[in-house]
């Protein structure tokens, strides 16, 4: 790639990145996106989306990528397939460290996303979008009186239990301890509805069924015995991780490793800003993420503009 020298630096092409792009590339700021994989980002692996706005019928992730792709691209947004490695601090430049050698830019945007922690067994990669999901804002809809399983103990397995209680047929949430994490109130919820049945000191082993998940095999952790759910879906929430410890030299990040920022986007240092589901309080949806990406487009500006 000839042009090492750009006003704006954008990590990551998913819907904050991509989104973030479009804004500066209009607002004629010469921009590079750097992205490791797909452009599209984690969006691309939902089989339907049918919470973004503007699509009524709904709408396939990998068409939504392609398309947010498309446009941003129309506008001028230049992309280069590379995985940033660092960023460095040099007289009032800030130089992204790429596995395609350096560029510098005036302001970078951080959009790398956050994956969900997955449970890494046995069917689970199989049947993800066929009854495996992380997210019960996205798919809830799609399991109306079906008996599904949530797997995780904290505030958002517990949020995710009552979402869904109020779709499914019945919800069945696994816990390997036999407290929950999730905050008192939400276990007093959680307790009171009459759908959500517990299933304590349990792990999932493995994942079954033909076409879509039909059961769940668990181990019961302190007897060691075996136990079969017939469920027809299973939300996996037991935490996330955001790719940032190439950022931890420079960056504060919160107990996760999500990049900390104000409402702006701006993160402590100058000209740093960061986007979607890689910032701490992200919504962790294509839509919020989104948001972000122009919010933070449009203060990236204003420090170019300032500074
Ligand atoms: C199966 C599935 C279904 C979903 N369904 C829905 C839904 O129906 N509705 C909804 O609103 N949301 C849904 N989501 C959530 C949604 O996809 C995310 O909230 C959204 O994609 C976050 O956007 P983002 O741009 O912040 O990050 P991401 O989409 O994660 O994009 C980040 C990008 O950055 C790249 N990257 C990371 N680190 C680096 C690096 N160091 N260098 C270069 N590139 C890097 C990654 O390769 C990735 O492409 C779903 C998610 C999944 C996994």
């Amino acid at each position: 790639m000839d042009k090492r020298n750009y006003d704006v630096a954008i990590i990551g092409g998913g819907p904050a990145g991509l989104t973030a792009g479009l804004y500066t590339a209009r607002a004629r700021l010469s921009s590079l996106l750097i992205e490791k994989g797909l452009f599209g980002g984690q969006i691309t692996n939902a089989e339907r989306v049918e919470n973004y706005p503007g699509f009524p019928e709904g709408i396939s992730g990998f068409e939504l990528g392609q398309l947010m792709y498309q446009q941003a691209a129309k506008y001028g947004l230049k992309t280069v397939t590379a995985e940033a490695t660092g960023i460095e601090l040099r007289e009032g430049q800030k130089v992204v460290k790429t596995t395609e050698g350096d560029f510098t830019a005036k302001a970078v945007i951080i959009a790398g996303g956050s994956k969900r922690q997955t449970l890494g067994v046995p069917g689970e990669e199989q049947f993800i979008g066929k009854g495996v999901s992380y997210c019960a804002t996205c798919d809830a809809a799609f399991f109306r009186e079906l008996p599904v399983a949530v797997v995780g103990g904290g505030n958002a397995a517990i949020t995710e239990a009552l979402h869904l209680a109020k779709f499914a047929s019945k919800v069945i949430v696994i816990h390997r301890r036999r407290q929950l994490r999730a905050t008192r109130i939400l276990q007093e919820r959680a307790f009171a509805e009459p759908k959500i049945d517990f299933r304590w000191d349990a792990t999932v082993e493995s994942i079954e069924g033909e076409d879509f998940v039909k059961r769940l095999r668990l181990n019961q952790v302190i007897t060691g015995g075996k136990l079969t759910l017939e469920v027809a879906g299973i939300f996996v929430s037991i935490g996330f991780k955001p790719d940032t410890d190439y950022l931890k030299s420079i960056l504060p990040l919160d107990a996760v490793g999500h990049i900390i920022t104000n409402e702006k986007m701006e993160t402590e240092v100058a000209g740093i800003l960061a986007a979607g589901d890689i910032r701490n309080n992200s919504g962790r949806q294509a839509i919020t993420a989104a948001g972000d990406g122009a919010t933070a487009a449009i203060y990236a500006e204003r420090f170019l503009t300032e500074s």
